[in-house]
């Protein structure tokens, strides 16, 4: 079957490689992708076998290395972030522990940004420090404190951007060039914006990772994440650890993600179109003291939002008066809205990250990340957004 692709005359844009790209049909003529529900692969004969196993001829062996459903996911978001290599992952937390095992060893030191997801905190602080991996934390924004904790074994530089739940925005060519100096990697987690907004690798990123949980399936169905990058160290590196450890992604997981994928953009644009009218008009309540979304242009990084993202998205965080009593009277008011602390779903999602997400800080270490009890983070769905609002209301009003 003859496949369409772009070519260097008529490259394709970012629409069209989420619905285009990776499909390789079978002689079947199916129009949508289709399934490989299977574990191994046939070989025509005992030399053919041993070709494949040996590697001097390519091909699938074992669904644990390649399946060519995984394959198309991976192509289709390698196209989308601008890279060369992507490989799939059971969920986002294997995609970040592969990356750390491929491209990081024992006397190791990674610089991180504070606020980020916090099973990736633990991840660095309890299970790689085990392994002689140390990890420091700095301040998202400050770069100053990104470059003091440069040490001459730091190999890595990671971060989410924008941060949830207080979108604050990573400034990503001065922390490209600042890793490229001192000879260290660039890993963004683009789980909050997805390449439809913001392609890291484009402004000097080394890798991206992505939970495909949010944002890619987009309704909350499967788990799922991916890494991508260029072909030494994700193609190579990181996928050797990923097909001897064995975190693959199953081909079923794949095939949902491929039909997120196919309507990202159009989803993104209208997260962030809800989400900007949800924060303009919370703005406005009196019962809320503080309003964190990076697309009001009162946001301290707005400008800088503005030059490296192509939305805002659809994370934000809002202060009420009257701490956790009245966050909580807030949530438990709400009819529709759903509690929860998933995002990235068609469902608007409301929590409280001082008692849920956040619960595990101490204190001082909330203060420190800006977690305060009044604070109530929302995942703004695809709803009407009328009534994401009034629902919002019942609990400013009551
Ligand atoms: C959810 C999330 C992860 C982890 O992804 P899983 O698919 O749940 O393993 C990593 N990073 C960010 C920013 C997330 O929101």
């Amino acid at each position: 079957m003859s496949e369409q692709t772009p070519s260097d005359e008529q490259p394709w844009g970012l629409a069209t490689h989420a619905i285009r790209s990776g499909q390789r049909r079978s002689n079947e003529g199916e129009h949508s992708e289709a399934i490989f529900p299977t574990s191994s692969y046939l070989f025509a004969s005992a030399a053919e076998a041993a070709a494949r196993f040996s590697g001097e001829q390519p091909g699938n062996i074992y669904s644990r290395f390649t399946n060519p459903t995984v394959r198309t996911f991976q192509e289709r978001l390698a196209a989308m972030e601008g890279g060369e290599s992507c490989v799939a992952t059971a969920s986002g937390m294997a995609a970040i522990l592969a990356t750390c095992m491929g491209l990081l060893q024992q006397g190791d030191h990674i610089v991180s940004s504070r606020g980020i997801f916090g099973t990736t905190s633990i991840l660095f602080t309890k299970y790689l420090a085990r392994f002689g991996i140390t990890t420091t934390f700095v301040g998202l924004t400050a770069l100053e404190e990104w470059e003091r904790a440069i040490q001459p074994n730091t190999r890595m530089l990671f971060l989410e951007t924008p941060s949830n739940p207080l979108t604050e925005i990573g400034d990503l060519a001065a922390l490209a060039a600042l890793a490229q100096h001192h000879n260290a990697l660039l890993v963004v987690d683009n789980c909050l914006s997805t390449p439809a907004l913001q392609r890291p690798l484009e402004l000097g990123a080394d890798v991206v990772i992505h939970s495909a949980t949010k944002y890619i399936d987009g309704q909350g169905r499967c788990l799922g994440g991916a890494v991508v990058g260029d072909r030494k160290r994700v193609g190579e590196e990181v996928f050797g650890v990923l097909r001897t450890a064995g975190a693959s992604m199953s081909p079923f997981n794949a095939w949902v993600f491929l039909k997120g994928l196919e309507t990202l953009d159009l989803r993104m644009r209208e997260h962030t179109r809800n989400a900007t009218t949800i924060a303009e008009w919370l703005q406005q309540q009196p019962g809320v003291t503080r309003v964190y979304y990076s697309g009001l242009p009162d946001h301290s990084q707005y400008a800088l939002m503005q030059r490296q993202q192509r939305g805002a998205g659809g994370i934000l965080s809002f202060e009420v008066a009257g701490g956790r009593e009245a966050a909580w009277r807030l949530i438990d008011a709400t009819r529709m809205l759903s509690i929860t602390a998933n995002l990235g779903d068609t469902k608007t999602t409301i929590t409280h990250p001082a008692t849920t997400t956040h619960g595990r800080l101490s204190d001082q270490e909330k203060a420190q990340a800006g977690i305060s009890e009044g604070l109530i983070r929302l995942s703004i769905g695809l709803e009407q957004v009328e009534d994401i609002r009034n629902d919002l209301a019942r609990g400013l009003i009551g």
